[in-house]
């Protein structure tokens, strides 16, 4: 994976950096990610905090996740595109929405979670780990 890995939202306002690979990667079914993101899923693509530089006004909300934590979602306030978040309590790894990527296809998804709470018409790949809730506690 060529470093560093680089994105941005719809309209370009918000830009992103990371000097770093993955720690790891996962599509995360919950349902606040669904609300959030407006899809079946947010592909996850989870970051050392200290590898994302971010340039831009970018706003957050905040939210409880699922798993009770606090969820701050970053999204640009001009186009609405959900980029990343930070959890209260993993405040060392934040994860990015892989959709946002410049090159989504370097994602490579290892686990689906809060699989407890996908849509019957959410397709997932059977040969991924499945966790019921969060696989990290
Ligand atoms: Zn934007
Ligand atoms: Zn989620």
């Amino acid at each position: 994976m060529k470093l560093p890995i680089t994105g941005g939202c719809l309209c370009g306002k918000i830009r992103y950096e990371i000097s770093a690979k993955p720690v790891n990667t996962a599509n995360c079914h919950c349902r606040t990610c669904q609300k959030a993101v407006g899809a079946a899923y947010f592909p996850a693509f989870f970051v050392p905090a200290s590898a994302l530089t971010i340039t831009g006004d970018y706003k957050e909300f905040a939210s409880i996740a699922a798993s009770g934590n606090t969820m701050y979602r970053g999204f640009c306030p001009e186009c609405g595109t959900s980029l990343f978040g930070r959890n209260s309590k993993f405040t060392n790894i934040r994860p990015v929405s892989a959709a946002t990527l410049d090159d989504p296809s370097i994602y490579n998804p290892e686990k689906d979670m809060w699989v407890a709470d996908a849509q019957p018409w959410d397709v997932m790949n059977p040969e991924l780990p499945k966790f019921v809730g969060n696989p990290w506690k």
